[in-house]
């Protein structure tokens, strides 16, 4: 087994990512020697030394982060700033700071600033999840054939990239460099637009008469149960994601409905041609995605 990458990592957020990435440290030993969690509430930091997933606990975040040589934001990208200020002086020198956030410029601006002279800030964020949330919801395998983009700013060690690009391949992942606005026009189509409208189309569910509402949940495995399932994501970590992704998560919500009306209009006039050729290419790329592993 090779050493571990860091001698201790301080992983501020124990939830479903950073629960998993503690457990894969814990478990394999190939990431850090020493494993330190910090959560906004105790009763989180409770269940993490029940679950046996850290080596120490730390509310205070200052203190969760002295002496570690990698400190892992992985709490909703909303917190990232009053977290950065806290944690600022207390850094170790040579430190590496990095994250898990869903979006990037925002993480960059929020965060960047307040990095110390010394310290490599090497934002990243792995494409793997579910909708649980929680210490209880990680495990091991969670980013084994992901992608981690990491979207280093310009003059960035870049020995502080591989050891982070490393320590994602260590838990099983795939790496790729971005620029962090593509990544977040990226994300905004893969990933914030498909949660947005499950989001929404649940509440127009939800909205129905009575009736119509009891139908819903009793024939929901027609198609709607699988936009209940993105539904059911924290909602603090998705109202995080789209207020710091604002201008991407829009442009794409226009195109989007702009290629819904034009779905109504064929719908409307009978343009049976148009539909077809729509749901095809939705297959074609269904098909895609299970060539390339990632369905
Ligand atoms: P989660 O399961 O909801 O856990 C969030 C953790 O952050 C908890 O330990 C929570 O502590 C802590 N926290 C610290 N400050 C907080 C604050 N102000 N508000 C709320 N929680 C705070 O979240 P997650 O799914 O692991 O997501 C963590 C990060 O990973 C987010 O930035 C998200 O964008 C990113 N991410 C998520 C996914 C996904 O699918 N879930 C995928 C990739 C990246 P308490 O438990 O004490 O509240």
């Amino acid at each position: 087994m090779p050493e571990p990458l860091f001698e201790r990592i301080a992983l501020l957020g124990i939830g479903l990512i950073g629960s998993s990435v503690a457990r894969i440290a814990r478990e394999h030993g190939h990431l850090a020697r020493e494993v330190v969690a910090n959560a906004r509430t105790q009763a989180t930091l409770d269940r993490v030394v029940h679950l046996g997933i850290a080596d120490r606990v730390e509310l205070d975040v200052a203190r969760a982060v002295e002496g570690a040589d990698c400190v892992m934001l992985c709490a909703p990208v909303g917190a990232y700033a009053d977290l950065a200020l806290a944690i600022a002086p207390h850094l170790a020198p040579g430190a590496i700071l990095t994250d898990v956030g869903s979006t990037k410029q925002s993480v960059i601006r929020d965060v960047g600033p307040l990095v110390p002279a010394g310290v490599h800030f090497v934002p990243a964020h792995p494409l793997a999840g579910t909708e649980y949330s929680g210490p209880d919801a990680g495990f091991t395998t969670l980013f084994e054939g992901r992608w981690c983009l990491l979207t280093p700013p310009p003059g960035t060690d870049a020995m502080a990239v591989e050891k982070v690009a490393e320590l994602w391949r260590r838990c099983g992942s795939l790496i790729e460099v971005m620029e962090p606005a593509h990544h977040d026009r990226v994300l905004a189509i893969v990933s914030h637009l498909p949660h947005l409208l499950a989001f929404t189309i649940c509440g127009t569910a939800d909205d129905l008469a009575d009736e119509s509402r009891q139908q819903v949940l009793k024939f929901a495995a027609s198609g709607f149960r699988d936009f209940t399932r993105i539904a059911s994501s924290d909602p603090t970590m998705w109202r995080d994601v789209f207020l710091n992704n604002r201008e991407a998560l829009l442009e794409m919500l226009a195109r989007f409905t702009e290629d819904a009306q034009a779905m109504a209009r064929a719908v409307r006039w009978g343009d049976g041609e148009y539909i077809e050729d729509k749901i095809m290419r939705g297959r074609a790329i269904r098909r895609s995605l299970i060539e390339l592993k990632q369905a």
